[in-house]
């Protein structure tokens, strides 16, 4: 077979025929007896990855050698277009793919890559990330996760937090300390842990919005093979930084390694939008909705030009990975007006909903209540903020008093 790349044209012409044939029309899905919904998606979102990779549409912009297509952006944006109207794993983009998988794909070892990217493309397993502790998120190089060499082992003990659908994982990346004589940066290493393992205490986290998708873990001499470390010893935040940007990448918008349209899973409609909404409540005359609507519309247009712009501004070398963190932040910004803007329009209704209610008035509900997860996750706006001026505008930097500190010397707590 010919190396030569498949036009786009081609491409989509082909996967047009294909999920037509292979895959479930949106909202198709059967509901699986007396499986917990959230439990569902991941069970489902595995049999659509599977079916995806056997016909060679998983992965799009991974190499061919780790179970991708080896094609481009362009290739992946047809896919996406095509496949709006049947169900995609979405579940399965972040953090699994576009992070975990994006970062192994720089900083893994052969047999690394070879395991998690192919399993996480070919849909045989799931991974997620083990970096925030309670002590805090922002000062991710002050961790207290310990990991102590042992042989051809690592023993871990510790607690991680915030780990979004850890539940549903079967490995993490794992951002622990193991020299505490160096400076916080310099002794950190990130290694592959499973994460269903008797050492590790599992607990899941209700949110505002009655998911569970957030756990957290206590790790009791978790045993791992010494062959997880990413990277090279006590180099970790090397590895996290590049995790970091793939993070700030795919929470912004801007990644090639996530494929689908988000979608109103089930409810056969398009995800709401503030047009829509105004629309189904027949407010779409009144000049202060319109009004509402536009403005949200021109931020949608903006942040997807941000994105195109810090994209190329990367690629071509002229911006910094760190710019990762513009589309970050107007992402989050953008999200939230939006969901904002929704709540306007749904007035009370988007609050006197049935609990059970599963109208669109009700998910503008929700989705208010989550408002400030996109100003935190990858970071938070603030950290972008910080990264921003600091490490695209060079401006003076945050004062650090622990920056050449041992970290055992380094004050903690009280
Ligand atoms: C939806 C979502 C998904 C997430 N998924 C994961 C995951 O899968 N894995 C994982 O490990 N973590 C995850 N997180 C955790 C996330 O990374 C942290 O919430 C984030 O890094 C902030 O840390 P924190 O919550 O401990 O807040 P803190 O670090 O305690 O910060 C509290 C507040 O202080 C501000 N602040 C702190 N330091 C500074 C400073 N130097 N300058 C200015 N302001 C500052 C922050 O901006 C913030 O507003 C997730 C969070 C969310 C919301």
């Amino acid at each position: 077979m010919s190396d030569e790349l498949e036009s786009v044209e081609d491409f989509q012409l082909r996967a047009r025929s294909w999920l037509a044939e292979n895959m479930p029309k949106a909202g198709s899905l059967p509901i699986r007896k007396g499986i917990d919904p959230e439990e569902q998606v991941w069970l489902d979102a595995r049999d659509l990855q599977k079916t995806l990779f056997a016909g060679g549409f998983a992965g799009i912009c991974f190499p061919k050698e780790y179970g991708g297509q080896g094609l481009t952006r362009p290739h992946q944006a047809a896919f996406n277009q095509e496949s709006a109207d049947y169900e995609m794993p979405i579940v399965l983009n972040v953090p699994s793919l576009a992070i975990c998988s994006a970062m192994l794909l720089d900083m893994g070892s052969e047999e690394q890559k070879q395991k998690y990217i192919r399993g996480a493309i070919s849909g045989e397993l799931v991974l997620c990330q083990f970096l925030s502790e309670p002590s805090g998120g922002s000062d991710l190089a002050g961790l207290l996760t310990r990991a102590q060499r042992d042989g051809d082992t690592y023993i871990i003990n510790g607690q991680k937090c915030w780990s979004t659908n850890a539940f549903a994982a079967d490995f993490a990346t794992c951002l622990v300390r193991t020299d505490w004589d160096a400076p916080k940066h310099r002794g950190l290493s990130m290694i592959i842990v499973p994460v269903h393992d008797p050492a590790t205490h599992m607990q899941r986290v209700q949110m505002v919005n009655g998911t569970r998708e957030f756990c957290e873990e206590f790790f009791t001499d978790l045993v791992v093979p010494a062959e997880n470390l990413v990277g090279v010893e006590n180099d970790g935040w090397t590895v996290g930084q590049r995790q970091l940007f793939f993070e700030r990448q795919a929470v912004g918008g801007g990644s090639a390694y996530t494929s689908g349209m988000a979608r109103a899973r089930g409810a056969g409609h398009d995800a709401i939008t503030p047009a829509s909404l105004a629309t189904r409540m027949g407010k779409n005359t009144d000049s202060a909705v319109r009004e509402l609507v536009g403005w949200s519309h021109v931020n949608d247009v903006v942040n997807s030009q941000i994105i195109k712009r810090v994209t190329i501004g990367m690629t071509s070398g002229e911006y910094p990975a760190h710019a990762s963190s513009m589309m970050r932040l107007t992402g989050a910004e953008t999200n939230q007006l939006r969901n904002d803007v929704m709540f306007e329009i749904a007035g009370e209704d988007a609050v006197v909903a049935n609990h059970n209610d599963q109208s669109v008035l009700r998910e503008s509900g929700v989705a208010y209540l989550m408002r400030q997860a996109g100003s935190l996750g990858g970071g938070s706006t603030e950290m972008s903020r910080n990264m921003i001026s600091e490490r695209v505008l060079m401006m003076p930097r945050e004062l650090a008093a622990d920056r050449d500190v041992p970290f055992r010397d380094v004050r903690r707590g009280r």
